[in-house]
């Protein structure tokens, strides 16, 4: 514990941010409590139990604790309608890869709160949780799975690991599971923080939605790629695709720039390349490598399904979703000009998945009629309400009038949209005749 206060002491003097020693709690996990006092006594911390907050979540010494989820249910449960989003996202940022139970729990929690449940009674559900999750192109409202959000997140830690080798934990890293890190002197547990992010970039990668190979290293003056053993030209390592004459290399664990000196390529060979297998994995490797010129920037990496090169969570995050989340047959129509709430609604019109009498009635529900209440005539469908009952026709025709559009009369939904799609005006004006249907409909 003194070795602790000394490192706390000298990171005063590198950064100087002080810790204030007094104010600080020391909490213990699998420790008894004399021996937590006396480790409190020879810092001069306070003794803290567990859970804690920070910064303002709940703690214990399990990632993603129980209290958390806890948590998380009372904020869902308080929040408003616009906060959805929001607090979830801000609530929760695992820090390691969450298990399958706690990650059903919590889209459990925001399944109930999307539907307008609560933690003692739950609501119909009109739509599939992992329909809603997916994103517009698919079909879904862009919510995002937890689940691809965690492993986008743990993804992160191997960009930083890429890109920033010079920090410490990085130099950490490296010095116990080797250069890659993901092995050399230690064995790697799937159970520890970084033998976690492994696993799951190697799943990802194994399942082909984020490949390894989509971390590409762009070469700048070669003084920190390894000329035959990482990934800079083509898909695979030089020493895989060229065995016989990397074997021949005197330094197989040469840099870029100890063999391409001057926009010259100086090869080291143990012995002369004779064989004519050798000469022809020799021509192979000049073809592969001839168009490399260095420049005096760093190495530095890319990462190729992004189109700024830069490997972002939010991107991580959709390419995870786009396998993983199914894909309806129409991709969800959102104006950006009304409101978030009638944009869900119109979602649902598009899916039939409101509460009609005639949908509540194929739900099992119990309903004395399922006729519609304003014209007595027609069944209450969806279609009915908003296109075939009198009083919807009424409406339309005002529309007509109003707008000065003339609007052929609709069915339903999907005719409305393909004669507004087809519609040959301005997308200005189309935008403007879909917001004036929508606030009907919302009414309505
Ligand atoms: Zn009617």
């Amino acid at each position: 514990m003194a070795n602790i206060v000394n490192i706390l002491n000298v990171f005063y003097r590198a950064s100087g941010l002080k810790i204030n020693i007094k104010k600080s709690n020391v909490f213990g996990v699998g420790v008894i409590s004399s021996e937590l006092d006396i480790m409190a006594n020879q810092t001069g911390c306070l003794v803290g139990s567990l859970p804690f907050k920070y910064p303002g979540l709940p703690l214990d010494h399990r990632y993603c604790s129980v209290c958390c989820l806890e948590f998380a249910h009372k904020r869902l449960t308080n929040a408003q309608n616009g906060a959805f989003v929001g607090v979830c996202v801000g609530a929760f940022v695992f820090e390691a890869r969450a298990d399958f139970c706690i990650v059903n729990n919590l889209e459990s929690i925001r399944l109930r709160f999307f539907w307008g449940g609560s933690s003692e009674s739950s609501k119909m559900a009109w739509v599939r949780w992992e329909q809603i999750l997916a994103s517009l192109e698919k079909g879904g409202l862009n919510i995002g799975s937890l689940k691809a959000f965690n492993m986008a997140l743990l993804m992160k830690w191997k960009w930083r690991f890429l890109s920033k080798p010079e920090a410490l934990w990085v130099r950490i890293i490296k010095d116990i599971y080797g250069r890659d890190g993901t092995g050399g002197r230690y064995r790697l547990h799937k159970t520890g923080v970084w033998g976690n992010i492994v696993d799951v970039c190697n799943s990802l990668n194994d399942t082909n939605i984020i490949p390894h190979s989509a971390f590409k290293k762009v070469i700048g003056n070669g003084l920190s790629t390894r000329l035959w053993k990482e990934v800079w030209v083509g898909e695979s390592t030089l020493a895989s695709r060229f065995e016989r004459i990397f074997r021949l290399d005197i330094n197989n664990d040469c840099l870029i720039a100890d063999r391409l000196i001057d926009d010259v390529w100086h090869w080291n060979w143990s012995r002369p390349l004779q064989s004519s297998r050798h000469l022809t994995e020799f021509e192979d490797l000049i073809s592969n490598t001839s168009l490399l010129v260095l420049n005096d920037k760093n190495d530095s990496w890319s990462f190729s399904l992004a189109m700024d090169g830069v490997y972002m969570v939010n991107e991580g995050r959709r390419l995870i979703d786009a396998t993983l989340l199914p894909i309806s047959e129409s991709p969800t129509r959102w104006l950006n000009t009304i409101p978030r709430k009638v944009n869900i609604f119109l979602w649902r019109v598009a899916l039939d998945k409101l509460p009609t009498r005639l949908n509540l009635s194929k739900r099992g529900l119990e309903m004395k009629q399922i006729s519609c209440l304003s014209c007595n005539y027609g069944i209450e469908s969806l279609d009915h309400a908003l296109f075939g009952c009198p009083i919807a026709k009424q409406v339309w025709s005002r529309i007509q009038l109003w707008t000065n559009v003339g609007l052929p009369g609709f069915d339903n939904w999907l005719l409305w949209i393909a004669w507004l799609d087809n519609w040959a005006t301005t997308t200005k004006r189309k935008e403007h005749a879909y917001s004036i249907v929508a606030a009907y409909m919302w009414i309505m």
